[in-house]
């Protein structure tokens, strides 16, 4: 019930997580991505992108996210009791008991941003299920559905990149005539 309370910025689709183990972070695809099959069944754990440990798929919480959730819990939980006692005051209105409500709410979580930053990497094995990892990160992969190995593709250029675009024209290349 709380966890669809929660909402949590996302980066083109992919939220952020922290794996338990390793205490790196990656980014996996909050919503369902396309052309996953309908007989897929939801996952109970996922594999760590970089160090391959399984977790269940509700511990992979960054320290921002459970800040957030504490917060909005305590929310929760303030405006329980504040219901709560307020009908016992309304109901014992004439009995000998009487309480005042006081106290503040806790003030709302401010809200976290998601910057568009790592690299979107899908394992061979569950393409559909692709995860956005460190640039800096060059070693092989785990695949997060399965945890299997596998290599990084080759590093392309930039798009509009070209290799000529290193060698400057100079005067040899440009007056060489026949
Ligand atoms: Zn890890
Ligand atoms: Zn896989």
């Amino acid at each position: 019930m709380i966890e669809r309370l929660l909402t949590f910025p996302l980066d083109e689709g992919f939220l952020r997580r922290e794996c338990p183990n390793c205490l790196r972070e990656f980014k996996w695809f909050g919503a369902e991505a396309e052309g996953t099959p309908d007989e897929q069944p939801t996952p109970e754990v996922y594999y760590c992108p970089y160090c391959g440990r399984a977790a269940a798929t509700g511990e992979w919480w960054t320290p921002e996210q459970l800040e957030i959730a504490q917060q909005t819990l305590a929310g929760l939980a303030h405006d329980h009791i504040a219901q709560t006692l307020g009908r016992a005051i309304r109901d014992n209105r004439d009995s000998w008991i009487s309480f005042e409500l006081r106290g503040q709410r806790p003030p709302s979580p401010a809200p976290i941003t998601e910057p568009s930053d790592m690299v979107i990497v899908a394992s061979p094995c569950h393409p559909f299920e692709p995860v956005k990892i460190d640039e800096a990160w060059d070693q092989d992969l785990h695949c997060l559905v399965c945890g299997t190995l596998f290599q990084l593709p080759p590093a392309e250029p930039p798009v509009g990149f070209q290799k000529s675009d290193r060698i400057r024209p100079d005067s040899r290349g440009r007056s060489a005539g026949p």
